[in-house]
């Protein structure tokens, strides 16, 4: 069980567990005039999520570029669809998602929740993976960074270690010197930031917004679907 009054940290994914990420891609799709409407955004936003998580672990290792990682996340999660899109459409997605990411709004209550944290004395920072720059421009559209420090902001580009690799957590622990069983991770995806962070030695809260199934036998210490009361 965990104990919250336990907790000295605590870290967030950025990418749909700070903000919705749904809503910037529909309406990128809409700005695109791509042909959706039989389609079911959700399931759709949720392959793309699928390869981006799959694309990646090839882009760490220098397989596969971020520009090709992005074409093909969406053509492949479109064709399993039954749609094809061009590589042109797949950029003008990616562009006009990029733009609408500026938008972005922070979930209900999330900023009042990490300055409550902050007064019971808790560290509070955000792990994410991706590229420094883009994952910054999200944060402060998301006006997160008037709340956490920029040493609290730890963006796997600029560390070199991406999750699902435990030794992200390592090095957060490391940088903020408290042990991994007085801190907590909350994410969406499992195997990034359910898996990873159990078996770095955290504890973690899994954001099931998205209603998925676990991938793997670790266990989350709690299971939300939004933010009302988590901390309490
Ligand atoms: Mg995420």
């Amino acid at each position: 069980m965990l104990k919250f009054n336990e907790i000295e940290a605590v870290f967030f994914d950025l990418d749909d567990t700070l903000y919705d990420q749904l809503t910037p891609f529909g309406l990128a799709l809409e700005f695109c005039k791509i042909e959706a409407s039989t389609l079911n955004i959700e399931e759709l936003f949720k392959r793309v999520r699928y390869f981006s998580d799959v694309l990646w672990k090839l882009h760490t290792k220098g397989q596969m570029s971020l520009e090709a990682l992005r074409v093909v996340r969406l053509t492949s999660a479109f064709k399993d669809f039954d749609l094809n899109i061009t590589k042109e459409q797949a950029l003008a997605i990616q562009e006009r998602y990029e733009y609408e990411q500026q938008q972005i709004q922070a979930f209900p209550g999330i900023i009042e929740i990490i300055k409550d944290l902050q007064k019971n004395k808790s560290v509070v920072g955000i792990l994410t993976n991706g590229p420094v720059h883009h994952q910054m421009n999200k944060i402060i559209a998301l006006k997160l960074d008037q709340v956490i420090p920029k040493e609290l902001i730890f963006i796997s580009d600029g560390i070199g270690i991406a999750k699902p690799d435990k030794r992200i957590f390592e090095y957060v622990q490391r940088q903020i010197k408290i042990k991994p069983d007085k801190c907590c991770y909350i994410g969406d995806t499992w195997e990034n930031d359910i898996a990873a962070s159990i078996e770095a030695g955290w504890n973690c809260i899994w954001f099931n917004h998205r209603n998925r199934e676990p991938q793997s036998i670790h266990t989350p210490n709690k299971i939300i679907t939004d933010y009302i009361g988590v901390f309490s």
